[in-house]
């Protein structure tokens, strides 16, 4: 299986649809078979995506694009959504009745489920989570806001912080490389970004009471560091009261797997209807 993603909002949309057909999810086990796409973005009624920003997209009816060129059942829907269904039903948060989610790669992304059931409302899907506000002296998101959590912690962000200290351009991998072997511009990024990322745990346990927080997306390798552990680990005590329930940090891979693993669930809750309502 292969995860649905693309360079941003760079080709006009049937072009982008083309793309995702000769890429999109199958699960063959659940036949006729049935396909899933999970699209950062506001999804409606499984099929259109109402908006997604890292696209340029409104008002896109990719299930019914995609189900056009594929011939198969097509059911779209958000990538967060999806992956915390994959992360309750078989992933880190497998028989934890209540737990958040935090994604950090392009964007940052959160979900919670709550009584064993994932909280969908209809502001599902917007990336509210995404700007978060965490430091008021921070950089500055495309939104405009100053130290949200997506101007804290996107990889595209770190990057953009480390180059004016590096004098030139720096990939995630690299910087993350960077930090770990003591540079002191890339420790600075990775480190303010560990502490961020601590910050918005704290935030999310202490408003919701959840004591298990799952990490996941493509720059989840950020906790490969050290350094960022560490200074993760001080945000996070920085702001929790010392009664409080320890937060138990569980971080899953750092590959597109589990964005992928999202759209499987997505497509088998679907087919037997563990989604609806
Ligand atoms: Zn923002």
């Amino acid at each position: 299986m292969r995860a649905l993603r693309m360079p941003a909002g760079v080709l006009p949309v049937p072009v982008q649809v083309l793309w995702m057909s000769a890429r999109v999810l199958r699960v063959p086990a659940i036949g006729p078979r049935a396909s899933a796409s999970a699209s950062g973005g506001k999804v409606i009624g499984s099929s259109v995506v109402a908006r997604a920003p890292f696209l340029d997209w409104r008002a896109v009816d990719l299930g019914a694009l995609l189900a056009e060129r594929l011939g198969l059942p097509v059911v779209i829907e958000n990538d967060v959504v999806a992956l915390v269904e994959a992360e309750h039903w078989f992933g880190l948060g497998r028989g934890v009745d209540n737990f958040a989610v935090v994604t950090t790669g392009a964007g940052v992304g959160y979900g919670l489920v709550m009584h064993g059931r994932q909280v969908v409302t209809a502001d599902t899907g917007l990336g509210l989570g995404g700007h978060f506000p965490i430091d008021p002296t921070g950089p500055i998101c495309l939104d405009g806001h100053r130290g949200c959590s997506t101007a804290m912690l996107s990889t595209t962000s770190m990057c953009a912080s480390a180059r004016g200290g590096l004098g030139r351009d720096v990939e995630y991998d690299e910087l993350l490389a960077l930090a770990a072997e003591g540079n002191p511009v890339a420790a600075q990024v990775v480190g303010t970004a560990g502490r961020s990322l601590g910050h918005m745990i704290a935030a999310v346990a202490n408003l919701t009471m959840v004591d298990t927080v799952v990490l996941s997306g493509e720059g989840i390798g950020l906790l490969d560091v050290p350094l960022a552990v560490v200074e993760m680990r001080a945000g996070l005590a920085a702001d929790r009261d010392p009664d409080a329930s320890e937060v138990r940090v569980l971080v899953g891979a750092d590959d597109f797997g589990a964005w992928a693993r999202g759209a499987a669930a997505v497509a088998i809750q679907a087919r037997f209807g563990a989604l609806a309502g």
